[in-house]
Order: C-alpha cells, then sequence, then structure tokens
C-alpha cells in the first residue's frame, strides 16, 4: 500500500465506511489528505474513533466552520515581510521552505496553507530573497526550518540550505520542525541525518508527536539516527480531544519520549484552524492535565503547555499556576506542591 490520498482509496483499504465516501469527498476536496502505510497501520479500521485515525483520517466534521476560527490562525502572514519568512519575535524567524508534508494532519493550524494545490514552495529566486533578509538582519540569532515538512526535501537541498545558513555569522542555530520520523521513518536516512548536521552551529531537531502508539519501533530508530548523530532532539505535542487529553495518555508520550532522547518541549492548544473545533479541548482541561503529569512525572516529562495568541502576538505559556499572593498587604505567598498540598512563603 502506497500513501492515501483520496476517499475512494481510504474506502476501499476499509479506513473510511462507504457510506461516507461522499461526506468524505467533500473534505478531500477543501484539504490536502495523505496517509503513510506507517501510520496507517496503527490504525484499527474497525474502529475509526482511535487516537490515530482522529489525527489523519478525514472526518466530516472539518466541514463545520466556526465564527471565531481563522484562516491564518497564529497571524503568520502579518510577520512576513518577504516570501518564506516568518518573523515574529525579535531573535528568530520561520523559514517555510516547502508546503508538502508526508502526512497531513487534520488538525494543522497551517491547513490552509499546506497540501496540493497550495501555493508552491520557495522558488530559488524566493529562497535567495528570504537569505538577504536574514543576512541583513543581525538580530537573527536562530532560523526554524518549517513549512510544510523540511525533511520531505532531498538531502542535497537541505544540504545547500543548511550551509547557506551555516555561512551566516549571526544565526547559531538552526532549528527543524518536522513530523518525519513517526510519519515516514525510513525517510530519516543515514544521508538525510548528514545533511542537517553542522560542524561548527548546532542543529535542533523538534519532532511533532502526540501519541504513544507514533513512537513505534521505526520511528524509535529514526529519532535515534538524529539522536546517534549528536543532534538534539525536542517535542512538539498538539493537546487534541479523543486523543492525548487524558493523564494517562500524556504521561505514557512524555515518558516515551524522553525513553528515545527527545526532551519534551511545548504541548500547544489546538490553534483556531478552519474545521477543527471536535478536536480542540478546552484551557482548563488543558490546565488540570498540566497539574496531573506534574504531580505524577518527572521534571524530564514536562512541556510548556502554550498557546498562540491570533493575530500574530505569539506563544503564551498557559500552564497552571502553583503560587498565589496572600496576607493584607500580599507579603505572603501560597505555593501549592506536586500533591496539591498548600504551603506559606513569604514573597521576599
Ligand atoms: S506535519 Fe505539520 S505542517 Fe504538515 S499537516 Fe501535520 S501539522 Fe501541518
Amino acid at each position: 500500500m502506497t500513501t492515501l490520498r483520496t476517499a475512494a482509496q481510504l474506502c476501499e483499504h476499509g479506513y473510511v465506511p462507504s457510506e461516507r465516501r461522499q461526506a468524505i469527498e467533500k473534505v478531500t476536496a477543501r484539504y490536502a489528505v495523505a496517509l503513510p502505510e506507517s501510520l496507517a497501520d496503527l490504525i484499527d479500521r474497525s474502529d475509526p474513533d482511535v487516537p490515530i485515525a482522529r489525527q489523519f483520517v478525514p472526518d466530516a466534521a472539518e466541514l463545520d466552520h466556526r465564527a471565531e476560527e481563522l484562516v491564518d490562525p497564529i497571524g503568520d502572514d502579518v510577520h512576513s515581510p518577504v516570501e518564506g519568512i516568518v518573523h515574529r519575535y525579535p531573535d528568530r524567524v520561520l523559514l517555510k521552505l516547502t508546503h508538502v508534508c508526508a502526512v497531513y494532519c487534520r488538525f494543522c493550524f497551517r491547513r490552509e496553507m499546506v497540501g496540493p494545490g497550495k501555493p508552491a514552495g520557495l522558488s530559488q529566486a524566493a529562497l535567495a530573497a528570504a537569505f538577504d533578509y536574514i543576512r541583513s538582519h543581525p538580530q537573527i540569532w536562530e532560523v526554524i526550518l518549517t513549512g510544510g515538512d523540511p525533511l520531505i526535501l532531498s538531502p542535497r537541498r537541505l544540504r545547500a540550505v543548511m550551509e547557506s545558513l551555516a555561512g551566516i555569522d549571526h544565526v547559531k542555530v538552526i532549528r527543524i520542525h518536522t513530523r518525519m520520523p513517526v510519519a515516514e521513518p525510513a525517510r530519516v536516512t543515514a544521508n538525510m541525518v548528514r545533511a542537517i548536521k553542522l560542524k561548527r552551529k548546532p542543529t535542533y531537531v523538534a519532532v511533532h508527536v502526540n501519541h504513544p502508539r507514533e513512537l513505534t519501533a521505526q520511528a524509535r530508530e529514526a529519532c535515534a539516527r538524529i539522536a546517534d548523530a549528536g543532534i538534539p532532539l525536542l517535542s512538539q505535542t498538539v493537546l487534541l480531544a479523543g486523543v492525548n487529553d487524558t493523564a494517562g495518555v500524556m504521561d505514557e508520550l512524555m515518558r516515551a519520549l524522553v525513553e528515545c532522547r527527545i526532551k519534551p518541549y511545548y504541548l500547544h492548544h489546538g490553534d483556531l484552524a478552519p474545521g477543527t473545533g471536535h478536536l480542540r479541548t478546552d484551557i482548563a482541561a488543558g490546565q488540570e492535565l498540566m497539574r496531573r503529569l506534574r504531580g505524577r512525572a518527572s521534571g524530564l516529562c514536562q512541556p510548556t503547555y502554550v498557546l498562540d495568541i491570533p493575530g500574530g502576538h505569539g506563544k503564551s505559556p498557559i500552564g497552571p499556576s502553583y503560587v498565589t499572593r496572600c496576607g493584607s498587604n500580599g507579603t505572603q505567598a501560597v505555593v501549592e506542591d506536586f500533591n496539591g498540598g498548600q504551603h506559606r512563603y513569604p514573597v521576599r
């Protein structure tokens, strides 16, 4: 089986019941679909409402667009000075090389920009202009390759990008955001790993993983190839209803990531992407989940729970607070411990 991309293929292989085919065709006409074999194999065809299927098999609920949802939910466009660059924070930029991914996540915050029929990746001229922008802004300390999935590019093309960035003195760190180790682990070859490793500047790889089942033996091997090359790995996880919104699943996922030498980095609150309301949770539930994770798992297993503020205002941590002020003049604090016990502490 190759990657499934149409409602007909999803029906033929038993991932969508034939009576839902017409509804799913409307979804596939609107949003990109790609279900590679490595992830399709994790789906129980008799139970479509499972964590892997909910992430990757299109659902008619995606046609339910809510008033608060936005085409550009985190406000990339208002911070895009040249094609392919998003310069939201002073010391770092996103460099969006491609709009293609190995798998299309049903909750993707860039779902209006990724996939076939969407704008093509950067042309050579646009890439040169993006490098010029980075070169002419000495405050840019870090460049984050994102997309789409940068690891969809050939090692040769990726190497050329890495070397160009390495040649800019003020760029000290290059970070790559990717889903490839879980989507198509076989593409994370030794050659690919060599392409992203630089001699004098660190590359960080942030892997997008939402459920422990995604960390198959092949996915773990792909991550190990990256880690064995001395490239630090971070994780990004999206909090998703019916996928990972219980303390048990989140605990298992975070431990599995750490066991794979991936440091949990961000737990993203679901963005207001069109047609994703059925996958979002509420913030209070996310905070409670973080509180429970803090109570049961090692500090290594704690991501930062963040929300991207619409309009391009950036990420803010929205995890629970463990300290409140008290006393008549606010000179005392109450600090909560990991079991929920409360303790007074002088403010200074
Ligand atoms: S891999 Fe990333 S960019 Fe691609 S569809 Fe999934 S969330 Fe979106």
